[in-house]
């Protein structure tokens, strides 16, 4: 089976009309999350980065793992009022209304080279809020790495426009 069998697609959620791609079906099965965190490292192996950032919940799982086997350090992209120090913060649009995404100050040290992780980039609006605060925090995102991409969304481009590396293990059209 390819990474994209693992996934499961939810019709109709969070609203009707949606066809969510739901990873917990790929994490959940030991073959599925080895082939996607070993395709993710194989991705990156070698690759002269820094940190690895994931974004919560489902990149944490994600970049995790991968920060593990690259022998890099995690940082946690959270949504606003979880981290307990210091924190920077970044609004981002929603489809309704805005949220925000937050580090810690001293997250990522000067200079420092980041591959940013999550399970699915869409419009590319939670990955751009995430490029940006690591940006402000004085590091800077070389790389942006999903298991899925939906390519009709647009979030690619979104984030080549930073000069990022935006690569994927597969996409739902
Ligand atoms: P974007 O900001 O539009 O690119 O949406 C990506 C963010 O929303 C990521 O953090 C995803 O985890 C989440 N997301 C959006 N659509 C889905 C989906 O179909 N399945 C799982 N996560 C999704």
């Amino acid at each position: 089976m390819d990474v994209k069998d693992y996934i499961r697609t939810i019709p109709d959620y969070p609203k009707p009309g949606i066809l969510f791609r739901d990873v917990t079906t790929l994490l959940s099965d030991a073959r599925g999350f080895r082939k996607a965190v070993d395709a993710l490292v194989q991705l990156h192996v070698g690759d002269a980065i820094d940190l690895v950032a994931g974004i919560e919940a489902r990149g944490f799982i994600l970049g995790g793992a991968v920060a593990h086997q690259l022998g890099k350090g995690f940082v946690p992209v959270r949504k606003k009022g979880k981290l307990p120090w210091e924190t920077i913060s970044q609004e981002y649009e929603l489809e309704y209304g805005t949220d925000k995404v937050e580090i810690h100050k001293d997250a990522v040290f000067d200079g420092a080279r980041v591959l940013l992780v999550d399970d699915l980039i869409a419009t590319g609006g939670t990955a751009e809020a995430a490029v940006k605060l690591i940006g402000r925090a004085g590091g800077n995102v070389l790389g942006a790495s999903f298991v899925i991409e939906l390519p009709d969304l647009g979030g690619r481009s979104r984030l080549e426009a930073y000069d990022i590396e935006v690569l994927s293990l597969c996409s739902f059209e």
